[in-house]
């Protein structure tokens, strides 16, 4: 068991760094924070033209499920905005298995080199976690579907190209059985997205379907296959690890505790408290990365991801929501200071690392969801 990089690794992890130094502008910072859009066209090319975007339609996946992760962790820890790269890979990776070829040809080239986009259409304002109950409907006329409902949280659904949308086909079938999955092009008359403001200042949307018309040629998959369809995406999934967070919000926590003393003049770095609460996030990251690294191992080794992944997600997650807590705590009251303040600690990423991190105890599946995958595939619990 090693616990270090391969060289070869090792010097990928310093190219990414290197480029996402340069990429990260502090112009493209301020953009993303002011907009709350976490995506753009020409740093998504950037990481196209270096092959560290999506998937290859012709070649399939060119890097490695460690190179892959070191990838998303350099990413994630520069803060970079990359969550609709993620989306379009995964359903660019469905497209290729099932999309026909009218589908194949108008989306997989573009995705792959950062052109076409795709976000997800899944959640709905009255299901989340049981997304199999949507009833966003699906209507069969002629060689077209019209389709009315409306997605909630449909993250860059006002920018994406298209949304990949789980609709109910047939309401007679047992709902796992009557859904169809379409790539709706968000230009088509009837679509309407609307700005929906999390805590962390980040967009999503509310997105309405009102007699939206597609030929048949946009859908995904069989009709009333739709929760098969929809799983290919899912397993398609990276299992996901926020360590990377911690790391950043432990540097803005380090630098804070070296560069500011309390009233006495001591330097807070020099308080046993501040160090324990140092000390206590890094191995957070720690374990964090290690967990998520048994995921990128079993994926090298050719072996299924059962509770690991969800392991990973909520371990991460929830760390990086104590940390961040713990971190506000520590630096007191001038941590709530506005990233948008120029006096604010640490440019008001401590408050803003602990807004961002109560998100991801949501998206990809809430904290609930993966304790029950964990006790009924890691521990063989009963339902
Ligand atoms: C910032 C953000 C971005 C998102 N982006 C997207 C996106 O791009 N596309 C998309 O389709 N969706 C997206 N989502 C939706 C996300 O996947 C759902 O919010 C999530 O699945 C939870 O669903 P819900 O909000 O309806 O909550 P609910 O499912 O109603 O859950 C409410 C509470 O009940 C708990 N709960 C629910 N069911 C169970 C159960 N069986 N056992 C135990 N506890 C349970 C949950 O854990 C939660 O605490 C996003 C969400 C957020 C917050």
């Amino acid at each position: 068991m090693r616990f270090t990089l391969d060289p070869e690794l090792a010097q990928f992890e310093s190219q990414v760094r290197d480029h996402l130094r340069s990429a990260m502008t502090p112009e493209l910072v301020e953009q993303i924070h002011t907009t709350g859009v976490f995506h753009d066209y020409e740093f998504t090319r950037g990481l196209a033209e270096k092959g560290w975007y999506a998937a290859d339609p012709a070649q399939g996946e060119r890097m490695s499920p460690f190179q892959t992760q070191i990838l998303i962790a350099e990413l994630h820890r520069a803060d970079a905005p990359m969550y609709l790269g993620e989306t379009t890979r995964m359903v660019a990776s469905v497209v290729r298995q099932v999309g026909t070829p009218f589908v194949q040809e108008r989306v997989l080239d573009g995705a792959a080199n950062g052109d076409v986009t795709i976000a997800l259409g899944f959640s709905e304002p009255e299901c989340g976690s049981d997304v199999a109950a949507a009833s966003t409907r699906a209507v069969r006329d002629g060689d077209d579907w019209l389709i009315n409902g409306s997605k909630m949280f449909t993250t860059n659904g006002h920018i994406a190209d298209y949304v990949f949308l789980l609709a109910r086909t047939d309401p007679e079938q047992p709902k796992h059985k009557g859904l169809t999955m379409f790539l709706v092009p968000t230009n088509s008359e009837g679509f309407d997205a609307q700005a929906v403001w999390t805590l962390s200042g980040e967009r999503t949307n509310i997105t309405f379907y009102s007699d939206l018309r597609i030929s048949d040629q946009w859908r995904i998959g069989e009709v009333n296959a739709g929760w098969q369809t929809l799983l290919l995406a899912l397993e398609d999934e990276h299992a996901s690890g926020w360590g990377p967070h911690i790391a950043r919000l432990l540097e803005h926590a380090e630098r804070w505790a070296a560069d500011t003393k309390d009233a006495s003049g001591i330097a807070r770095i020099d308080d046993p408290d501040v160090r324990r609460r140092l000390a206590r996030a890094a191995i957070e990251v720690e374990v964090s990365s290690l967990l998520l690294s048994r995921c990128a191992w079993l994926e090298e080794t050719g072996q299924r991801i059962e509770a690991e992944g969800p392991m990973s997600k909520l371990f991460s997650t929830e760390a990086l929501e104590r940390a961040s807590q713990d971190f506000n705590e520590m630096v007191g009251p001038d941590a709530l200071r506005s990233p948008f303040d120029p006096t604010a600690p640490e440019n008001g990423q401590i408050q803003q690392i602990m807004r961002f991190s109560l998100g991801t105890t949501i998206y990809a599946g809430t904290s609930e969801v993966q304790r029950t995958i964990i006790a009924q595939r890691g521990l063989g619990l009963p339902r």
